[in-house]
């Protein structure tokens, strides 16, 4: 099996009926870029940028983050990068901004509700990835976005800080996206308005699980309702699939649930543009793809959508893409 995956480095991510799609990496530093590219990955589809952030004494300077993301942006010469804004708070605390204990930390003061009312913190990440921009493909998102006035509040503040660099004579990309992560249930549900004013989606499916079936994604107790498979998920991410291609936009998947043998299939079906993953299931995913049709798959969505219970989406999609 190794050797078959070996072989496909190089390959394009292209289905049996030659369809094409993206197989990306998720990157925690820079340091990750070399298993991206010793995988064959053909971009970042999320560089979660809170790493720069922890594990130090005080927050990173414009300049150090800077080199970090100029770094990543040069070493993917031109393939896509998707860099995360800081998506800090629920399982990721930061011990210098001393905040205050919450009794549901997943639901509480975090990512994009932390950035925009500490937006200090939040400009000198959007400055270094903006001066950073001319370096390579970037793509800016963010994270943990419930309503369409925080995305527009948030645009609005980069919009500002590019203005400012300008005004300084400092160079900025001129073909920045800027998109939004769906993880929240209500942002599923709302695709349609927010694929009007976001470049791209990209699903958070550790969070959207965790938040549609209300399980902690990290309580043992709860596991089994972590249902990645469960037709509500399903038809939130074919929401947000269909809502993004009516606008002629791109969604791609950033969560566990992208790199998923079982779940592969079926997003392949649903129409998936891009699939992020740990960069060492990129070439299992990539082997995969290339054994399955894409029409055929997106022949089973009516059904696979409309089914009952998970178990029965796992059984079908298993006897249809031949997996045991
Ligand atoms: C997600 O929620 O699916 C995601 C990719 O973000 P994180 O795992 O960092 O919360
Ligand atoms: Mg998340």
């Amino acid at each position: 099996k190794k050797e078959e995956w070996a072989k496909m480095k190089n390959e394009p991510s292209v289905s049996a009926d030659g369809e094409h799609v993206e197989l990306v990496a998720n990157i925690g530093t820079p340091e990750d870029i070399a298993g991206v590219q010793n995988n064959g990955g053909e971009g970042v589809g999320l560089y979660r940028t809170e790493f720069l952030y922890m594990g130090k004494s005080q927050l990173p300077t414009e300049e150090e983050q800077y080199e970090a993301y100029k770094t990543v942006l040069e070493k993917m010469e031109d393939k896509p990068v998707v860099v995360r804004t800081l998506d800090i708070g629920g399982d990721k605390e930061l011990d210098y901004l001393d905040l205050p204990e919450e009794m549901n930390p997943f639901l509480g003061y975090r990512a994009i509700r932390l950035c925009l009312e500490r937006d200090d913190i939040f400009r000198t990440q959007l400055r270094a990835l903006l001066r950073a921009s001319t370096f390579g493909n970037l793509k800016i998102m963010f994270p943990m976005i419930a309503t369409l006035e925080e995305f527009r509040q948030a645009k609005a503040i980069l919009e500002e800080e590019k203005a400012n660099l300008l005004s300084e004579g400092k160079e900025v990309s001129e073909t920045i996206e800027v998109g939004i992560m769906v993880e929240i249930p209500s942002t599923a549900v709302m695709a349609k308005q927010f694929a009007k004013e976001v470049d791209f989606f990209s699903i958070g499916t550790n969070d959207l699980i965790q938040y549609t079936m209300a399980a902690d994604r990290m309580n043992e107790r709860v596991s089994y309702l972590y249902q990645p498979y469960n037709p509500a998920i399903l038809n939130l991410i074919n929401n947000v699939i269909e809502a993004s291609h009516a606008e002629g936009k791109w969604t791609g998947m950033c969560g566990e649930m992208a790199g998923d043998e079982i779940a592969i299939p079926i997003l392949l079906g649903l129409g998936l543009d891009e699939f992020s993953m740990s960069a060492t299931s990129i070439l299992p995913a990539r082997t995969q793809i290339s054994s399955l049709s894409k029409e055929e798959m997106a022949s089973y969505k009516g059904e696979i959508l409309s089914m009952n219970t998970a178990e029965e989406v796992v059984e079908f999609v298993k006897a249809k893409a031949a997996l045991q």
